[in-house]
Order: structure tokens, then sequence, then C-alpha cells
């Protein structure tokens, strides 16, 4: 079996850390990662809990392959009450910590509680320690990581720390692990500084030893790694053009959200995209693209790492920002870039180096000045809230001024913090707003695509494309071609694909694997590696079992079937050209026959006999 067995404890209110067993009755039920993480969030939380309080829990949780041989298998996840959202909340990041997590014999690490004074926590192997983080405490995440790795002097510290920004509250705020991979949706950073937990610092040597079966399990991970290697996204889009392969082929369909989801396509996208990262800038006469990169244990490689020209005008007087950093991936370009009209590369850049420098949600921080952006435009806003600077559409001025202002925390820096639910509720627009359940949209509209606007709808953590990718089917042709305007079967389209990222979520690897695999190559890793019988079926009723766990979380929480909807913009306003041309999203005619193959009531409550089914209780 390779889950380590057991978990640390730690008391963030006494200064406690302690071992204790892993409940491997619930590993069987939930695997490992995001379902059994959210199992033991569930059991000790109150759902109604005020998120930014002593009492809701944050846990940081490895699958049973993270840290092995198996492809992409260095993900770990942050599950806890979202501030952004007020749903059960689990984000989910690659790099390198999960592993060492894991290689340092933990399956995972619950936070609770709050501590009187800034605090990290330093894990070598079993020992379990929190030190003081007063000097360290308002100090961006690289400072953070710097610091750290002279105090204890050992390069191979892996480092996980939120930024000034979760200090100050910002409601998306991430934790940034190995300088810019991030657990970055749903807040999960403003949970972790407000329990006063400024980082986590691991060295892990004991490795990851107690595979099931090792020689069935290398056989599975080296089928796996040849049909990653073989498959046209894997082995050669994603190493080539990273996520940002995406932007021109979503401009085309007419699925690319542009000034705020007023548009669907947007002039600018081949400026800012995957292939425009290739080419030498006029300017210097070099590429915004340096290298692709991998997180431990990925043959993949989507990763960015860029430069900005040394004279732009966001870094030409800020050296630290001239050397290489990670990379826009394609949602942060769309809502750095094409959300905000900017076509500026180095601009957005920048500005993602700073999301990752500080510790924030690129996709919610873009979202989030769109919006401020059009209540600008309609005079809600002015230049006497913005203390005279400018908000337009396209500047790539005003979205430099906006990342600044949001780090200082000041001014109306404090006002983009909120999201842009919040922001455009105080502004008296909330119809502006381009949220689910408060979460800022990512960078498909639901006018061109479908079966996304369903997914966004019923997503448990608030609008996101990881908990339901069916780009993949209705643009990619992945498992197969279907049609992105079309709503028949999209219902049965959005709860495979929900229930199957739930499982793939829960065992450690990366959901980009998916391009290529199916759970028939992801389980048999999974009963290579782990205790009892793991079939691609027992996969999907396990993700089916987390989708109903995290959605009863959430309707306890006090959500009920009114929040499985979409802004009014993208069910009343039709996209005006491209191929949807004419089109809202039509999620009436998908809604009730998603909750009828749920097994749901009318109200979009799992039945008893849904419940029984699934074992929950
Ligand atoms: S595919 Fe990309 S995000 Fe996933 S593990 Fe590999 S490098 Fe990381």
């Amino acid at each position: 079996m390779s889950w380590s067995g057991k978990l640390l404890r730690v008391n963030l209110t006494n200064g406690t850390c302690t071992s204790e067993a892993l409940n491997m009755e619930w590993a069987q039920e939930y695997l490992g990662q995001r379902g059994l993480a959210s199992k033991y969030l569930v059991e000790e939380i109150d759902p109604q809990v005020d998120p930014l309080s002593p009492e809701n829990k944050m846990i940081m949780t490895t699958g049973p392959l993270t840290g092995t041989m198996a492809a992409t298998g260095g993900r770990y996840s942050v599950v806890t009450k979202g501030p952004l959202t007020n749903c059960i909340a689990c984000s989910n990041s690659g790099g390198f910590i999960g592993a060492e997590m894991h290689n340092a014999g933990w399956d995972m690490i619950i936070f609770e509680g709050r501590s009187a004074n800034p605090v990290y926590l330093y894990l070598l192997n079993d020992k379990a320690e929190l030190r003081s983080a007063d000097e360290i405490w308002g100090k961006s995440v690289w400072e953070t990581d710097e610091w750290l790795h002279a105090k204890h002097q050992d390069p191979m510290l892996r480092i996980a720390a939120v930024g000034r920004s979760a200090e100050e509250g910002c409601l998306y705020a991430a934790i940034v692990n190995d300088l810019h991979r991030a657990a970055g949706r749903s807040g999960v950073g403003t949970v972790m500084a407000s329990k006063n937990l400024k980082a986590v610092a691991i060295r892990g040597t004991l490795g990851v030893g107690n595979i099931k079966d090792p020689a069935k399990f290398m056989q599975a991970v080296s089928a796996g790694k040849q049909v990653l290697a073989d498959n046209a996204v894997t082995g050669q889009g994603l190493p080539t053009y990273g996520t940002q392969v995406l932007m021109n082929v979503i401009n085309e369909i007419g699925a690319l959200p542009t000034r705020n989801m007023k548009e669907v396509q947007f002039e600018g996208a081949q400026n800012v995209s995957g292939e425009a990262m290739h080419e030498n800038r006029p300017t210097d006469g070099k590429p915004n693209l340096t290298t692709n990169a991998g997180c431990f244990g990925c043959t993949i490689a989507c990763g960015r790492i860029s430069t900005i020209d040394k004279g732009h005008f966001s870094v030409e007087n800020k050296p630290q920002y001239w050397g290489n950093s990670g990379g826009l991936e394609y949602e942060a370009a769309w809502a750095l870039g094409p959300d905000t009209g900017v076509d500026d590369l180095d601009a957005l850049t920048y500005v993602n180096f700073i999301c990752n420098e500080d510790g924030f949600d690129p996709i919610s921080f873009g979202s989030t000045v769109a919006a401020a952006m059009e209540l600008y435009k309609i005079g809600a806003i002015s230049t006497a809230e913005t203390g005279g600077h400018e908000l337009k559409f396209g500047s790539a001025e005003s979205l430099v001024w906006a990342v600044e202002v949001l780090v200082s925390g000041e001014g109306f820096g404090k006002d983009l913090g909120l999201g842009s639910k919040r922001l455009c509720e105080k502004y008296g627009h909330p119809e502006l707003s381009m949220t689910v359940k408060g979460q800022e949209f990512p960078a498909y509209d639901p006018r061109g695509i479908q079966g996304m606007g369903l997914a966004y709808a019923t997503s448990n953590r608030g609008a996101c494309h990881l908990r339901g990718y069916t780009v993949a089917s209705e643009v990619l042709g992945i498992p197969e071609k279907t049609d992105p305007l079309a709503t028949e079967g999209k219902a049965g389209l959005v709860k495979a694909f929900q229930d199957a990222t739930a499982a793939v979520d829960s065992s450690g690897l990366c959901l980009f694997t998916t391009f290529a695999w199916s759970l028939e190559d992801i389980a048999p890793q999974v009963d290579g590696a782990c205790e009892g019988e793991w079939t691609a079926e027992r996969m999907a009723e396990l993700g089916e079992r987390v989708w109903n766990m995290e959605r009863e979380f959430n309707l306890k929480a006090g959500l009920t079937a009114a929040d499985d909807t979409l802004p009014k913009r993208l069910l009343k306003e039709a996209a005006n050209v491209g191929p949807a041309q004419g089109r809202v999203n039509d999620l009436d005619q998908m809604l009730p026959e998603y909750y009828e193959l749920r097994g749901w009531s009318t109200d979009g409550v799992p039945t008893d006999e849904t419940r029984k089914r699934l074992g929950l209780g």
C-alpha cells in the first residue's frame, strides 16, 4: 500500500504537532488527496463555520501515487472551506513539495485553530516543529522562500508559503510552492494566513517504498508513460506550447471571453498566445519563452519559464524581474489578457510574476480587474475611488497599476481583493460579476461551449474548469468529439467528467494526463500501488462518491439549487460574433437532466437511494 498510513495533526492554537494513524477504512472509500482529505474535513468541521475563523481547518494532502514513479505523481491538494465561495474548497498544485511530504512519511497534515503569533511548520521526516515566522510576516512568497532556505541551509528544502495579499485578507490568495506552483483557487491562501501560518517547509528522505506490487506497478507506470508520449496533446502540444496551446483555438471557435465576458472573440488573442511566446520580441530580439518545465515525476512538462524584455515599462527600473520565472499558463493569460482587453505579452507576464511572487490567483485577479474596468466604463467607479488612476479596458498600464495596488493592500487594492462578486455588489452592479458561487470564471465562454456552462453552474467549488473539463470532448475531441453548441447529451458528459476528475484528483496524479489517459490507464497504476482491487469502475464510483459528499457539505453550508446558475449575461445576452453567434447558454435545458442522472431530487439534493448506493450513510 502506498499510503504512508499516518497523518500529522498540527494544532496552531496549542502549538502542538501529533502523529495519528490514517483511517484506512476511509482510504478504501476515498483513496487519498481530494477525496480522503474532504472526508476528514466533512467529519471534523461544521459546514456553516466562518472560513476565516479558527474553527475552520486546512488540510494539506497527498495521494497514494504522490512521490512515486508514476508520471505526474507530484500533486498535492489543500482542502478547506473557502472564503471566496463559502463552499468546500480543494485546490491542487504540482511542483515538488507534495512528493517531498509523502517522502517524509506523511499522507496529510491537518492544521487546526489559530496561532497567537506568526509561525511556520518545519517538517523533516518525522520531526515536526512550529517555529516563529515573525521575521517573514509581511514578506512576499519569494522573500519567504529565500529566508527559509538561508535559515535552514538546505537547498533541497521544499517550501509552500502565503504572501502579503493573503495577510491583508485578499479573498483569492493562493498558497505558492516551489516559487511558481500554486494551490491557486478559492482563497485557500487566505485561510492559511488567517491561521497565522506563513509557510510549510518540508524535507523528506524516507521515500515512498510501500508499493503493493512493485513489478505490476512499474509495468502499469511504463505503459502509461508510453501512452502519454504517443499522444499528440501530452506528447507534443503541451510540452511545446503548454496550456497556452488553447488561446488561438478557443478564440477561433468563439468561446474566448473578452472584456468581462461581454464578447466572445478577442482581436489581440494571437499576441498573447502560446505561439507568440515562442517568437522573438521586436524590442529586444528574444522570445518570451525560455524553456518548458515539469513538476516532480512529470513526463509531459507543460510548465512555462519566461522572461520579460528588460526595457518594458513594467520592469525597466526593476532588475529583480529581469530573470527567468514561471510564465503564463492559458487560464492566467486569458484572465489577465482577453478578459481585460490587454494584448501586451510582457505586461501579462509581469503581472503573472507578481501573482506568484505575492501569492494570489491570476484567474480571480484578472476577472476582478475586468469587472472593475466595466464598472469604470459605465461610471460606477471613477478616479475618485482609484486615487486618480484610470481603469480602461485594453490598458496595460491600468492592469499593471491594479496588480501593484492589490499587493499593497491599500486604497482600491482592498476593493480588488474582495473578488468580482463583492466588488460588483459594493458598487451597485452585481450583474456585472462573472462568477458562480462567488468564484470567477475560467477561460471558456459557455455560450460557445455549452457543456462548460453546466459544469460551471454545478461545480462544487464555484466556476471552475478543473471540476469537469468538457472542453476536452467539445473542442479537442477527447475521448470523442461532441458538438460544443449542442445541449443534448451534455448532462451525462458533465457528470462523467466530474466523477472521473474527482477520482484522478484523489490519486496524486495530474489532471492533464487525462488528455491521453482514461480511468482504464490510471486504475492499473493505483491497483499496483494500493491495497484492494482498483478497477476503472471502482475509480468512477469513488469519484461519484466524492462529488456527492462535497455537494452535501455545500447544502449543509446553506447553498441551494438556486446557486446552480450562471450570470444573466451568459443566459440572456447572445454571442454577437463567431460560430456561437446568436447563442446564449441553455442551462435550463441541461440542468434538470443532470439532477436526474445524478440521482438528486428536482431541488438538487441527493436522494436517500443515491446516498445509500454510494455508502454516504
Ligand atoms: S502536466 Fe504540467 S501541471 Fe501536470 S504535472 Fe506535468 S508539468 Fe505539472
